[in-house]
Parts: C-alpha cells; sequence; structure tokens
C-alpha cells in the first residue's frame, strides 16, 4: 500500500481501477523534400489545420450540449490558436526557405511560441500554453497520420491516471466511464480541476509521481477531498473507504433531496441561497441545482477569447436572456473587473508591479466612463425584462461609489432622451472586497441599496495573500479571525442601515463557514451552482440561534486554523 499526497481538486471517493494513460510521445522525423513538394505540404498543412477545426468545433458541441456552455467556451481559445495568421505564415515561409517536411517545421514553430509564452510573467497567458499544446498535437497527429488516442472509447468505470490531462482530455471523458483521476502536474485552478468539478467526480492533481507508481489495472482509492491517492490498499484500509465511499453516497442523494426545497433554518429563518455565473448558458445549470437567482454574473468573460469589444447589443442580449429566464427571481449583474488575475487582451494594459492592486475593475471603469456608460445601459435596457440588479466591483471608498452611481444616473438619462424604457429603480449594490470598504461599510451603506462581500478578494487584501500564489497558499485562510471580524463588521453596518448583505465569494459555499456566516447574520448566499444542494441541505439541519451561538464561539478562537478546525467538527455533528 503506498499514500500518494497531491492537490484535493474535485471532492469526493472513490475506489476502481486504475487505467494509465502514458505520455504521447510523438516522434517527428526531419526529411527533406523537393522545391516541387512545397505546395503539397502546404495543402497538407492546410487539410491539417481544417480538419483540427472541424474535430474542436465537434467536440465542442458535444461539451456544450453534455456540460454547458461554460466548458464548451474554453474550446474558443483553440480555434483562434487555429486562426492564427503568424503562426501559419511562420510555418509556410519556413518551409519555403528551409525545405524540409511540414510536421517537422511546425513542431519547430510550436515549441518556439511555447518556449515565448513559457517566459512571460503573466498567469492568465501562461494558461494558455496548455491550450497551444493542445491545438499544437492535434495538428501534429493530422499531419503525422496518428489516430487520436480516445478517453470516450473506454468502456468500463476507471480511474484515469495520466502525467497531465488536458481540457480536451477531460472534456472527452465520460462521467459513466471515468470515475476519478489523477494526475502527476496541474492545480487548483487549471481549467482540468474545473472541468472535474463540473463532471461532479473527484479528482487529485499535482501528485508528481502517480504515473511512475501506478502501472495500471491497480486498485486505486482517491480521496478528492483530502487529495490523497492510495495504492492497492490493504483489506483494513479497503474497507474503512468502502464505508465512508457508501455513506457519501448517501450523503450525496440526502443533498439532493434539499435542492428544491426553500432555504429555511430549523427554527423559520429564511436566507437566499443564489449562484454564481460566467455565461448566460450556466441558467439551466442553476436551475437544475435549485438556486433562487443569481448572486454574482460575472462579466469580464464577455471580452476573453476575442478581439474586439463586446457592443451595446451584445451585453444587452444577454443580460435580457438571463433576467427572462430567472424572472421573477433576481440576477445581480457585476460591471466589468478586468485586471488582477482576469487579463483581457483588447485592452493593451500597461505591465503593472502589483496588478492585484493596480489599475483594476471600479478604477478601469471610472476612467473609462464610455465604455463603462455602455455596459450600465445594456444593463439599464435589460432591466425591463426581469428582476435586474447591479453592483460595482472593489469599491474602496464613498468616493467611487459616488462617481459610478453619477455615471450611471447619466446613462438613465440617455436613455431616458431617447424614450428607451428601462426600471428607474433598479437596486445598485457594492461589492466589500476590499479592507477599507468593509472597515467603512457604514459609510458605504448610504449609498447602496445591498452589499454582496467577495471574500475572494477581501481575503487576499485583509492577509497580504496573493490568491493566485501556490507558495502562500497555505495562508490564505478565510477562517482568518481578521477576516471574521471584517465580516462581522459589515454585515453590522449594513443591518444597521438597513440594507441586505450577501457573499458571492468561494467562503459562502463552504458548508462548514456557513454556519458562523448564517450566525453572523448573512442574508444570502451566492455560489456555484454545483454546492447548492449541499448548502441549502446544511441550512435545512441547523437554527439560527445554534449558528449564532457557533459564531460567537469561532469569534473567541485566536487562529484560522483553530477556526476551520471548530467548525468543521460542528459540520460533522450536525450532519450525523
Ligand atoms: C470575490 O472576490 O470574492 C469575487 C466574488 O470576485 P472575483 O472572484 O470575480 O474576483
Ligand atoms: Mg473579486
Amino acid at each position: 500500500m503506498i499514500k500518494l499526497q497531491g492537490i484535493a481538486a474535485a471532492s469526493g471517493i472513490v475506489i476502481g481501477p486504475a487505467y494509465r494513460i502514458g505520455k504521447e510521445e510523438m516522434v517527428v522525423s526531419k526529411d527533406p523534400i523537393r522545391e516541387e513538394e512545397i505546395p503539397l505540404q502546404i495543402q497538407l498543412f492546410e487539410e491539417a489545420l481544417i480538419k483540427t477545426r472541424r474535430e474542436i468545433i465537434d467536440l465542442q458541441k458535444k461539451i456544450g450540449a453534455e456540460m454547458g456552455q461554460d466548458e464548451a467556451q474554453i474550446f474558443d481559445a483553440h480555434l483562434l490558436v487555429l486562426e492564427d495568421r503568424m503562426l501559419i505564415e511562420d510555418v509556410i515561409s519556413r518551409l519555403k526557405k528551409d525545405r524540409v517536411n511540414v510536421a517537422f517545421i511546425f513542431s519547430e514553430v510550436m515549441k518556439k511560441y511555447i518556449a515565448v509564452f513559457s517566459k512571460i510573467e503573466d498567469e492568465y497567458l501562461k494558461e494558455r500554453i496548455a491550450d497551444i499544446n493542445d491545438v499544437g498535437r492535434r495538428i501534429l497527429r493530422h499531419l503525422l497520420g496518428k489516430e487520436r488516442r480516445g478517453l470516450s472509447d473506454l468502456k468500463e468505470k476507471v480511474i484515469v491516471v495520466a502525467h497531465d490531462l488536458s481540457p480536451s482530455d477531460t472534456a472527452a471523458m465520460h462521467k459513466q466511464s471515468v470515475s476519478a483521476f489523477v494526475t502527476d502536474v496541474g492545480g487548483k485552478t487549471t481549467h482540468t480541476a474545473i472541468m472535474a468539478k463540473s463532471l461532479e467526480i473527484p479528482a487529485v492533481v499535482g501528485t508528481a509521481e502517480a504515473t511512475l507508481r501506478i502501472k495500471g489495472g491497480e486498485i486505486l482509492i482517491v480521496d478528492g477531498n483530502l487529495g490523497m491517492v492510495i495504492i492497492s490498499p490493504d483489506e483494513t484500509t479497503l474497507q474503512e473507504y468502502r464505508q465512508e465511499e457508501e455513506k457519501q453516497r448517501g450523503i450525496i442523494e440526502k443533498f439532493w433531496s434539499a435542492k428544491d426545497l426553500p432555504a429555511i433554518t430549523r427554527d423559520q429563518h429564511h436566507v437566499v441561497v443564489n449562484a454564481n455565473i460566467e455565461f448566460p448558458e450556466e441558467v439551466s445549470s442553476v436551475k437544475l441545482h435549485g438556486a433562487k437567482g443569481i448572486g454574482l454574473y460575472r462579466t469580464e468573460f464577455f471580452y476573453m477569447n476575442r478581439k474586439d469589444l463586446p457592443t451595446e447589443e451584445e451585453h444587452y442580449e444577454a443580460y435580457k436572456y438571463v433576467a427572462k429566464e430567472m424572472n421573477p427571481h433576481s440576477v445581480i449583474v457585476r460591471t466589468l473587473d478586468l485586471g488582477g488575475d482576469k487579463f483581457l487582451s483588447q485592452f493593451a494594459l500597461p505591465h503593472e508591479m502589483e496588478p492585484f492592486l493596480g489599475w483594476r475593475a471600479i478604477r478601469f471603469c471610472l476612467a473609462r466612463p464610455e465604455m463603462f456608460k455602455l455596459q450600465l445601459r445594456a444593463i439599464l435596457r435589460a432591466s425591463v425584462h426581469g428582476n435586474l440588479k447591479l453592483m460595482y466591483p472593489m469599491i474602496s471608498g464613498i468616493e467611487e461609489l459616488i462617481q459610478a452611481n453619477k455615471i450611471l444616473k447619466e446613462a438613465k438619462q440617455e436613455l431616458r432622451s431617447k424614450q428607451i424604457p428601462f426600471n428607474d429603480e433598479i437596486k445598485v449594490g457594492a461589492m466589500i472586497e476590499v479592507p477599507s470598504a468593509a472597515i467603512t461599510a457604514d459609510i458605504l451603506a448610504k449609498e447602496a441599496n445591498f452589499f454582496s462581500i467577495g471574500t475572494n478578494d477581501l481575503i487576499q487584501y485583509s492577509l497580504a495573500v496573493d490568491r493566485a500564489n501556490e507558495k502562500v497558499a497555505y495562508l490564505y485562510e478565510p477562517a482568518h479571525p481578521a477576516v471574521l471580524r471584517l465580516i462581522k463588521n459589515i454585515i453590522e453596518a449594513a443591518h444597521s442601515a438597513g440594507i441586505p448583505v450577501g457573499m458571492c465569494g468561494e467562503m459562502a459555499g463552504d458548508p462548514s463557514f456557513a454556519l458562523v456566516l448564517l450566525g453572523l447574520g448573512l442574508d444570502e448566499f451566492s455560489m456555484p451552482p454545483q454546492v447548492i444542494p449541499e448548502l441549502k441541505y446544511v441550512l435545512r439541519q441547523i437554527s439560527l440561534s445554534q449558528a449564532q451561538e457557533i459564531a460567537q464561539e469561532a469569534l473567541c478562537l485566536s487562529t484560522g486554523k483553530e477556526i476551520a478546525e471548530f467548525t468543521r467538527l460542528r459540520l460533522k455533528g450536525i450532519l450525523r
């Protein structure tokens, strides 16, 4: 029995046989060609591009139908690589100059591209290496006439073990045949990990040596909760985990039974459980998982994977669709939150030393009032089709909120003068994700109809821990006393001013922290749709007074670890 520790990428426990995928080596020989063969080689290259394009579009359609547009959209980046004029021209001009086979030239050009991207100090662009690699291998396979090794052909249920899995490998997996996966490399936030969560299968990534230790065929235990893989477990461990697996299956069924019930505590206290989305197509998943409304509609994904800027009509159509679909439930559209880890190529922003502290979100929008107003007009126009609200990201003080509201007023005036209808009473909220906003929440409450706490950023700013840096990930503690005190202050200030307060950071979807948040008086919890059934179930098992007592006790503890352990145990007690 061997235990491997990795990173818990998607939760759940699975026991099953390993199916190991070796690294796909592609040997490309260098063969000289004659001048008259050049047109034929160009034709081969063009055909490979066309075949790859067809393959990706087919895959995209399949993924769109099976997993939703969110996942399917990842392949837009792959299609863009195929259209890259520079890459295509580079290959053709080298082919003419060097007179060797196009497969060899193409693989050399790909290596050059990957080397260039690897040197860029930008996490978002670095992530694109996986996309380039993925598309590059597809094209090369066609140039070499190789058949694709298909994960979609697996017949029995297996645990896939691979050095790495590309997003398209993950997307091609069928839930019916893959029960979990384990990789040597990767982190919590890679596309592959995100897809595992959508597929709702456990995944452990970054084990470093899974493919060295696992040959294939042996029994594995994948513990996606602890990020652990046990190879060939002994009988006692197997028994323990079988019981645990059975228990988890029962628990998941219990969670699903609560998904369409009201989010109400044992002592009849109502809260709102909403979903976070990034694409309009996710509305179906929101409904499937039993959310009331949408607590965070991130709009920056609109701007990604494209060269131009979205028009007012595009914004309007998307918001209108979501508003209509969710009506009468509310949809909170967050205005553009560009910058930090959300880099958009259209704006060609100057390099910044500290992008998370730099020209991002509302700061950027206030500096570009016309672009900001375009989005505000679209939201206002769509507001007549349902229950739309809007909120501004990264508010750090009252001046920004006043200035943003002034631009909103101008947008309203423009629509009024053209007699375009909109909801004049639209609710306007501020995201509280900067410590200065959390501390001055009482001041901000005067200019906002609601608050939404963005803990993903609030934690990184209050604890001085870059949310994207794995080296300091151990310090990124949602339950740190400083974070809890800030949340308490925000909720108290909002309630004194008579406005509701929600949370749309990842913390809201963590059941053990939710106990504390409920006890602190949070009105609305917004999270990825997949988490909703579990959270609703948990909220229905507890009374508000019990949660208040848990929150009080948590606030008396000194460290994030103590609080996390304390809430974990209390949750265990409640779910028993
Ligand atoms: C947050 O910061 O908690 C949040 C919800 O916004 P984002 O993750 O998009 O920065
Ligand atoms: Mg944020």
